[in-house]
């Protein structure tokens, strides 16, 4: 699907950044329009992918170009200051021929926790086209004050989006040995599944083999499209090319080799089964999702119909939901086959729970915890869409 990104502060931009190196090197194509907002010079000046022209400094007048450091308060303000100037660099070159926005941002910060939302209220009050969210949640470790910034920006984010689609860096694992080879592995890894996500409905523009149940863009937008908090689980397998190595055992959805066709659906269904009960980017119980979707892509030799409609059967009951879709992504030159599954809607997420007490824990007064109660099981029983307070 063609999407107009917006990367707010720091966290933001380097992802948005990772994500059009993926576009980029992959020739993939859904990267329609990109812009980098931050009220910090340096941040912006070290990006590499997001061009020049589409990096916009905010809040000159309130912060001088030195960033909002963790108050989302301040971030708030600057992107408030100029966001006509984002909507003129985001909106007004990008409506014709995209499918929806996706804006991203570090909730634990400054610009992109409290800047975030408002770019997000702006674009869904001016524009047809849905808006998303992906936001990068702190570990807990990090501390009182990225988790309490986290917590707030995160409700004011998934009511000013029609999905929040969440990573936790707390669930991901990095073997980097300094905090930004840390981060470049993580971000490596948010590209390559939501990379994988958006790119599947752009398989048109690829010109590649199309398959007969290729997801398009109107089945990512349907499981997205009802608000709520949405989390992607994703695993691969390799194909060795050796005679009798794994891609043998992929093989097999056309031939009439029962044995070897039975092979090819259990590889696909446990891989399924891998992406769903493995490591999620926001770890929540399967069972809790209101829509989910599956996509396999890899070379289309290796993407049984069979094993595809069998892995989704196992979807539906492992999910116990009715609305569930499944396609799958042609990749001829890909060495592997990858199962990307989104889980939509979903309403038993530990992490959220840990961060409603944290968020009602900051507050004052008796009144605001059982408001900020109320807010929180709306947001995660119907993912609160209509934008209002
Ligand atoms: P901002 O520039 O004021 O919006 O603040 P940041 O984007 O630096 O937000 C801080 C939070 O974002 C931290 O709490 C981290 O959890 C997270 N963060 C910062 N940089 C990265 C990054 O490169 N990758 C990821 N995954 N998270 C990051």
């Amino acid at each position: 699907m063609k999407l107009a990104i917006v990367g707010v502060g720091q966290a933001g931009g380097k992802i948005l950044d990772q994500l059009i190196e993926y576009d980029t090197t992959r020739n993939t194509g859904f990267v329609e329009h990109a812009v980098a907002v931050n009220s910090a010079r340096t941040d912006l000046a070290g990006l590499t992918y997001v061009p020049e022209a589409d990096r916009l400094l905010v809040g000159q007048s309130i912060v001088s170009g030195h960033g909002a450091g963790t108050d989302p308060e301040t971030g708030k303000r600057c992107v408030g200051e100029d966001i006509h100037e984002i909507d003129d660099a985001v909106g007004g070159v990008a409506t014709s021929g995209i499918d929806a926005f996706l804006l991203i941002a570090g909730l634990g910060g400054g610009t992109g926790s409290g800047g975030g939302p408002v770019i997000a209220d702006h674009l869904g009050e001016i524009y047809a086209e849905p808006v998303y969210g992906l936001g990068i949640l702190p570990s807990t470790d990090e501390g009182g004050i990225y988790n309490r910034n986290a917590a707030n920006s995160l409700q004011r984010f998934a009511r000013s989006t029609d999905s929040l689609l969440l990573f936790d860096n707390g669930a991901a694992k990095s073997s980097g040995e300094t905090l930004s080879e840390g981060y470049r592995e993580i971000n490596d890894e948010i590209a390559t599944r939501f990379g994988n996500l958006f790119s599947a409905g752009e398989i048109d523009a690829m010109g590649g083999d199309v398959a007969e149940s290729v997801v398009d863009s109107s089945e990512i937008i349907n499981t997205l499209g009802d608000g709520g908090i949405t989390s992607i689980g994703y695993a691969t397998e390799a194909i060795e090319t050796d005679e009798g190595g794994l891609l043998d055992r992929f093989l097999g959805s056309d031939d009439d080799d029962l044995a070897s066709s039975g092979d090819a659906t259990n590889r696909i269904t446990s891989l399924v089964r891998r992406a769903t009960l493995g490591k999620l980017t926001l770890p929540c119980e399967p069972d809790s999702a209101a829509r989910a979707l599956l996509i396999v892509s890899g070379p289309p030799e290796h993407l049984s119909r069979k094993g595809i409609d069998s892995a989704r059967d196992w979807l539906e009951t492992e999910t116990d939901c009715r609305e569930v879709r499944a396609g799958d992504y042609p990749l001829p030159d890909e060495g592997r086959v990858a199962a990307l599954v989104v889980l939509s809607g979903v309403t038993e997420v530990p992490r959220i729970e840990e961060m409603q007490q944290l968020a009602v824990e900051s507050d004052t007064g008796p009144e605001d915890d059982e408001q900020d109660e109320k807010d929180f099981e709306s947001l995660l029983e119907y993912g609160d869409d209509d934008g209002s307070e």
